[in-house]
């Protein structure tokens, strides 16, 4: 009757927001990569093809929801110049920052950033992760932003990971336009844009909105060519100040807006209105040693869901572990372990726009799981290291770990 049964485990379904949806000795049935049971051990019929957990936990797997994971090169010496006293816009200014892995991922080869990605992703994997979204951002041309969208997308035909392909040619501004920012947003609209969604690499489009980077007024340009061609919009918006950004994507019903440090109750207002949810990235407030929190609580008071995010990316945020980064989460953010945890799963989902097929437990959602060896779900944020995650189900399919 299911094509595979999981039984003796305790699952946190993670569709109650109170106490994680928590199933003690549960059982969970998979029909064609999809739950078709979840519920008491004891409410399942017996059958052939059984896997007995163990009495281990069972979590959705875990979606990372904002990563640079597509890249070339290694940004370890200018954090060590950083912290022997370099400033930021000191190592920018020298050549450094985003352009000088702008000029790495120019000069990789396709199956060269292909096989770095992959070999991040599965650190990603060993912690719970199936389900990511990937952003361009490093190329900033035609050749160079499709290279790492096909190389996302590779991802998610040979390997079969759920991913969403987010073009960020926004991210910075080429050398090659010499600063003029109104230009290369007139070649973000008009050029790459257009072809690489006649390509059909783009998922969603996403812009970095700050005073070093592009303006409220750039980022409604680049949201109005992807609204012509039916794309989601997303923001990186107010890590460093408030520049209005949030409140332009909120007109465009944006998927997210990410980061937040800065933003304020009027734009949140707009969040809530717009069905929008707020993408926390712990880990790149941790690397700059940030002082401004996110304001959590008025998230909480105007309902607008916080996910959470490894941000994974050479400069800001080179962490590769999701676990990292719930404690992060709790310990700075003081999000609670189980808004945490929904960040990393049921609004992550939402944030991708994919609540309907992954973030919970639920019959019809698709079976990806992870597996615990822990005492409790809480206990995914309360250690760092030790390596709980026993194995990944996959579509159904068990991958155990040895
Ligand atoms: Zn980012």
């Amino acid at each position: 009757m299911f094509d595979t049964v999981f039984t003796n485990l305790h699952a946190a379904t993670m569709r109650d927001s109170a106490d994680f949806g928590i199933i003690n000795n549960a059982a969970i049935g998979v029909t064609d990569g999809k739950i078709t049971y979840i519920g008491p051990d004891a409410g399942i019929a017996t059958q052939d093809n059984v896997i007995d957990l163990d009495g281990a936990w069972v979590t959705p797997a875990l979606i990372d929801c904002h990563t640079h994971l597509v890249y070339a090169g290694s940004r370890a010496d200018e954090f060590e110049r950083r912290l022997q006293g370099e400033s930021y816009a000191d190592i920018a200014a020298s050549g450094g920052g985003i352009l000088s892995t702008v000029r790495a991922t120019r000069a990789a080869s396709d199956d060269a950033l292909y096989e770095q990605m992959t070999a991040r992703f599965t650190h990603l994997f060993r912690e719970g992760v199936f389900g990511i979204e990937i952003k361009s951002g490093y190329g900033l041309d035609l050749a160079s932003e499709g290279k790492m969208l096909r190389a996302a997308t590779r991802l998610r035909d040979e390997l079969g990971v759920p991913v969403q392909r987010t073009f960020l040619g926004a991210h910075a501004v080429p050398p090659e336009f010499n600063g003029n920012a109104d230009a290369y947003v007139d070649y973000i609209c008009d050029i790459m844009l257009p072809a690489l969604a006649a390509e059909n690499l783009i998922d969603a489009v996403d812009a970095f909105c700050e005073k070093i980077a592009f303006s409220a007024q750039q980022v409604e340009k680049i949201f109005t060519a992807a609204q012509k061609l039916s794309l989601p919009v997303k923001l990186h918006a107010e890590q460093l100040s408030d520049c209005g950004g949030t409140e332009t994507a909120a007109r465009f019903c944006a998927l997210s807006s990410d980061h937040l440090e800065y933003t304020n109750e009027t734009a949140i207002k707009a969040m809530a209105e717009a069905q929008m949810t707020a993408v926390l990235l712990p880990g790149a407030f941790y690397y700059l040693r940030e002082k401004q929190l996110p304001p959590v609580d008025l998230f909480r008071r105007h309902g607008v869901p916080m996910a959470i995010a490894t941000d994974h990316n050479p400069g800001t945020s080179p962490i590769l572990s999701p676990l990292a980064i719930l404690n992060m989460a709790c310990t700075l953010f003081r999000l609670t372990p189980v808004e945490a945890i929904a960040g990393m799963t049921r609004n992550a989902a939402k944030a991708l726009g994919w609540q309907k097929r992954m973030g919970t437990i639920d019959t019809g959602m698709d079976a990806h799981l992870a597996v615990w060896n822990i005492s409790h779900p809480r206990d995914l944020c309360y250690t760092l290291g030790g390596r709980p995650c026993r194995a990944m189900i996959t579509g159904g399919l068990y991958n155990p770990f040895e």
